[in-house]
């Protein structure tokens, strides 16, 4: 018998093979077609790096072998130190070249099996799976020293600093979770002075969630009258005269009680609510002070108020308009107001500082150095700037008594603050003896707890009434 199979047979199975062949055929293309457009989807069109989706994608699958016992992922995130200004300069081709480039050298400084992606613009993310947080350092300064040649644009050639955060993966983080924290570790690295590395910290987290909740209730707080002035009396030292008062904002906070400025007013000029804060303070203490002269036995005629500037009201065109609007609805003359400005206020000296500076300066209100002394005591500026008043720091009057020599000290930065035609203000006095110093160096006014604590409205007033002029 012959082995052969019969024809019919023979055909039907070549015929089912053709067949099967087609399919797998068409299969195969399929699957590639699925294949590019999936890849196109996880693709940034511009880098050929893996976008947002594509590190989804992988975090997800990290995160799957995390659970089959597998090391967590660490996630570094890049955000290019200013992109913005080079696009600006440069135009639009060159810093596309510059992303291709840094996309590069990105993927160039790590493993094939780390996930390279472009989030947006200038940002950057790269997923290494299982990878402990010593080696992700390694990792990110290793992309840190890739990117510290200069780049070559043809023409000119650029340098391109960039900021990293890295975070490694918890078991419940979602990749939400994981990018906001690598996105403040980043943060933090720009805040200190960019192109470093920062690893994740939790208590800059909680620190941030905080001062969120604080800006909040804050600024509720403007808006429902939680804040309130304390006054401390400013007194002639000669004559123990009262001149007037400093306003001292503070919170009644609904649940922590009397909060101090120190813990809210740097979070206000943080996040820009300053602004709102001090129009809110500059209209109750005017406000205060109509009062006051109305009031009979309370403030003289020539009685001034104080408050504390901050540099964002520098910053601000309306701030004039706001002081000079305050008083004229007020029908006070601008005399009797001082406005206090920290050196740190005044320092960055830019146009628009010394345009504000100027227009108050005309308009007629006082302007006082606050704190002098504490920061960066250039003396050049008190004869440059137009203002009328220094209040010398507490610390200076703080250290009479421990010191001998002090009081020489303290002579000569009266001598000097006199000789550029200002008047000074000193600040912290909390004995007898340290005004009785001053006094001995011919030192014009004083400020501090041994004349008075700040005090709420109602026991300000009592103390007007009682004491116009102090006990010397
Ligand atoms: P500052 O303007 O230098 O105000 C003086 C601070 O020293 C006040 O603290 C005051 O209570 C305190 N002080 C007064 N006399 C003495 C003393 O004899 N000994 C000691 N150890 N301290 C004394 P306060 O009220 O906590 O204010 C702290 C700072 O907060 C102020 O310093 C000012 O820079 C800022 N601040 C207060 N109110 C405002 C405001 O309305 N707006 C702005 N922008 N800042 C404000
Ligand atoms: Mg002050
Ligand atoms: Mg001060």
């Amino acid at each position: 018998m012959s082995a052969t199979k019969p024809r019919r047979l023979v055909s039907a199975d070549s015929r089912l093979e053709n067949l099967e062949r087609h399919v797998q055929a068409l299969m195969a293309e399929l699957h590639h077609a699925r294949y590019e457009q999936r890849r196109e989807a996880l693709t940034d069109a511009l880098t050929g790096l893996g976008n947002r989706l594509a590190l989804v994608d992988a975090f997800v699958k990290a995160q799957q072998a995390t659970a089959e016992g597998a090391l967590p992922p660490a996630l570094l995130l890049l955000d290019l130190d200013g992109f913005r200004a080079l696009k600006n300069s440069a135009g639009h081709a060159a810093a596309d070249q510059v992303l291709i480039t840094v996309a590069m050298r990105i993927r160039s400084a790590v493993r094939e099996n780390d996930v390279v992606t472009r989030l947006g613009a200038d940002e950057f993310a790269v997923l290494l799976p299982a990878t402990p947080q010593s080696r992700a350092t390694a990792v990110g300064n290793r992309i840190l020293a890739a990117l510290e040649p200069n780049i070559d644009l043809g023409n000119n050639s650029v340098r391109c600093g960039v900021s990293v955060g890295l975070r490694t993966a918890e078991p419940h983080h979602t990749i939400e979770d994981l990018l906001q924290e690598a996105d403040l570790a980043m943060e933090e690295s720009k805040n200190e002075g960019r192109n470093k590395l920062k690893v994740f910290d939790p208590a800059t987290l909680h620190a941030r969630l905080l001062q969120r909740q604080i800006v909040g209730e804050l600024r509720d707080a403007i808006r429902s009258d939680q804040l309130v002035l304390y006054y401390q009396p400013i007194v002639e030292l000669a004559t123990g005269r009262i001149e007037g008062c400093e306003a001292l904002v503070r919170w009644k906070h609904p649940v922590h009680g009397l909060i101090m400025p120190d813990q809210f007013i740097p979070v206000a000029e943080a996040t820009g609510l300053i602004a709102e804060l001090g129009r809110w303070v500059l209209r109750a203490a005017v406000g205060q002070l109509r009062s006051w002269r109305d009031a009979p036995a309370t403030a003289h005629q020539d009685f001034s108020m104080r408050i504390n500037v901050s540099a964002a009201d520098l910053q601000s065109l309306e701030f004039v308009d706001d002081v000079s609007e305050a008083l004229a609805e007020k029908g006070l003359a601008p005399e009797s107001l001082v406005l206090e400005l920290t050196e740190s206020a005044i320092i960055h000296n830019n146009e628009l500082d010394r345009y504000t500076l100027a227009s108050l300066h005309r308009l007629g209100v006082g302007l006082e150095i606050d704190d002098f002394g504490a920061g960066y005591s250039s003396m050049g500026y008190l004869r440059k700037l137009p203002v009328d008043r220094v209040k010398v720091d507490r610390q200076f009057v703080q250290d009479l008594g421990k010191d001998p020599s002090q009081l020489d000290f303290l002579a000569a930065i009266q001598q000097v603050i006199r000789s550029c035609g200002l008047e000074g203000t000193w600040e912290g006095i909390e004995t007898a003896e340290q005004a009785a110093a001053l006094r001995s160096i011919d030192c014009a006014s004083g400020q501090g707890y041994y004349f008075g604590r700040p005090l709420p409205e109602a026991e300000f007033t009592d103390q007007l009434a009682r004491l116009r002029t102090w006990p010397a």
